[in-house]
């Protein structure tokens, strides 16, 4: 048995196979062949398998998000036909006598500038399929099989790390775990590990160099640990945690249908965090009193191109109306930093955190935001909508969102489309500037909803991705907590509400801090919801503190 360690990110214990993912990074050598006949057979061969390939995620894609998206799997097997392509593959192929990997890879270089010069921003978009065809041809032609999870058992998903985007390509149903090597306790995958309610363990140093892929082992989500062979002893003694952890979960189940009231009677609304509409059985299994922030961007992180704004509005259309009359906040699009989307073609950035992302996104590209406001208003009419906006920084941001929501109303009033007159608009507050003018802010909007992850990042100058950053990227920060009473006090002067949709909203050590700062609402991850409804139902603020402290004292003794 082999014991490795490394930090946990959610709990929960898992038995099962290892999953090794390998990111695949070909690097295409050139070779000389003696037969330019023998090499363009080899090609033509890749491309009948690489069609069936595409043939096969076509279906599953029809069946998991249907047929408008799936078609761009169509796209690309009519790219693998193309006359064009295929001619200078195998022109390549003749004329230099080089390999088929090569050859491949040149034509994919020249198709790519070809687009990226033309006019037409549809065509422009076009070089990022012609770059996945061609590493799906490349990685055929060198004998390396998918990075798919091809077996029906559920397994144990190890890697060096996952980007979201990786993440959310895995079948969840075969996942038992997610075990990584790198990673950071905030980053996106940390956050779909713990939506998910997989046991997590980051920081796993030697785990990708043992050859363990394929091997049984044991995860202890709870302690950061992972038993790889495990003795028997360990075996039932994980047994018997495990069977410990479930009688905990059971005895939460008492707190359902309860409301959210400490015991001296302060109220706070218990939302979830989701990230797809499958997301929302999890919230209303963990009896979630609302949706305090759905991460938008996955619906474009899912996908191969953008969502139309018919996919967008029916994703929207049933989460809300699955949450019937409760509040569900979506965030318009948060892409950017390490939530990338291939199809977006986004320039290189040194610094991407702190570069063109989530509103600035909206605000260069409106067509793209448009689309989405589209959508979401015309989904309004069969829920409880709010409408929230991530990285602001400042007034003139929130102006020019206003005139574009505006523009869209104008537009749906003119194609006669019905909308809610009743949706509440919110504003993020993730980056230390939108906190210090959040009296400003307050005065355009229903709502704030602070998120910690960003606030703590951009507050602190540590990024969350960075795991070797750990202890200064610490979210109990006075500088952090401070910037968080100054918004709740601003939302409350101008008398509009505030929530904390960041990981920070599930802390059980800030609870108390929370209510007695009149926080009014936490949205934190589906399956944390119970266990702070039981907090804060055994809190007495008061009683803590002394009858006669006030708010004030509460506040100012934690800060
Ligand atoms: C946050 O920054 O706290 C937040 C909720 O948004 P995200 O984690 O998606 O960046
Ligand atoms: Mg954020």
């Amino acid at each position: 048995m082999v014991t490795l360690e490394g930090k946990s990110v959610c709990g929960g214990i898992a038995s099962g196979k290892i999953f090794m993912f390998t990111r695949d990074e070909s690097i295409v050598k050139r070779t000389h062949v003696d037969s330019s006949e023998k090499e363009t057979a080899r090609f033509l061969d890749a491309k009948k398998k690489a069609l069936a390939e595409l043939d096969a995620l076509y279906e599953k894609a029809v069946n998991e998000v249907g047929k408008s998206s799936a078609m761009i799997f169509q796209i690309h097997q009519m790219m693998l036909e193309d006359l064009d392509y295929i001619e200078s593959i195998e022109n390549i192929i003749a004329d230099q006598m080089i390999n088929a990997e090569t050859a491949v890879a040149q034509t994919c270089d020249n198709f790519v500038q070809m687009f990226e010069a033309m006019d037409d921003s549809y065509m422009r978009e076009r070089s990022a399929d012609v770059k996945d065809v061609s590493e799906r041809l490349i990685r055929i032609l060198s004998g390396k099989s998918t990075n798919v999870l091809d077996s029906d058992t559920p397994v144990i998903i190890a890697a060096d790390d996952l980007a979201p985007s990786e993440t959310v390509q895995f079948d969840k149903d075969k996942i038992l775990a997610f075990v990584t090597e790198r990673g950071s306790s905030n980053s996106h995958t940390a956050i779909l590990a713990r939506m998910m309610n997989v046991p997590a363990v980051i920081g796993v140093n030697g785990l990708t160099e043992g050859g363990y892929g394929g091997m049984e082992a044991i995860v202890d989500g709870f302690a950061g640990r992972i038993y790889i062979d495990p003795d028997e002893k360990t075996a039932a003694d994980m047994e018997a945690k495990l069977r410990e952890a479930n009688r905990q979960r059971e005895l939460l189940q008492n707190f359902k249908g309860k409301e959210s009231v400490t015991a001296d009677g302060r109220r706070i609304e218990l939302c979830a965090n989701i990230g797809n509409v499958k997301d929302v059985s999890l919230a209303l299994s963990n009896d979630a009193e609302g949706i305090g922030l759905f991460r938008s961007e996955f619906l474009y992180l899912e996908a191969e191109d953008y969502p139309t704004e018919d996919v967008q509005f029916a994703a929207y259309k049933e989460v809300l109306s699955k949450m019937a009359n409760k509040r569900v906040v979506i965030r318009t699009l948060d892409i950017g930093a390490d939530k990338q989307a291939e199809y977006f073609n986004m320039p290189h950035e040194e610094n991407p955190a702190m570069g063109i992302r989530a509103i600035r996104i909206c605000l260069e590209r409106p067509e793209i935001f448009k689309t989405q406001l589209r959508a979401l208003y015309r989904a309004s009419v069969f829920g409880r909508l709010a409408i929230m906006f991530p990285m602001i920084t400042s007034e003139w941001e929130v102006q020019k969102i206003l005139e574009i929501t505006e523009a869209v109303k104008a537009e749906l009033d003119k194609d006669g489309i019905p909308y809610s007159g009743t949706v509440e608009l919110g504003c993020m507050i993730e980056t230390p500037a939108a906190a210090i003018i959040s009296d400003v802010l307050a005065k355009y909007f229903d709502f704030f909803s602070i998120g910690t992850n960003d606030l703590t990042q951009y507050t602190l100058a540590a990024d969350r991705q960075n795991p070797a950053i750990g202890r200064f990227c610490d979210a109990h920060h006075k500088a952090v907590l401070r910037l968080i009473k100054l918004v709740c006090d601003n939302a409350h002067n101008n008398n509009i509400w505030v929530g904390i949709c960041g990981e920070l909203g599930a802390d059980q050590s800030l609870t108390e801090l929370f209510l007695a700062l009149g926080v009014d609402e936490l949205s934190v991850t589906p399956s944390s919801i119970l266990p702070i409804r039981k907090k804060v139902i055994e809190t007495d603020v008061g009683k803590i503190h002394g009858d006669a402290v006030s708010n004030v004292d509460i506040v100012n003794s934690l800060l």
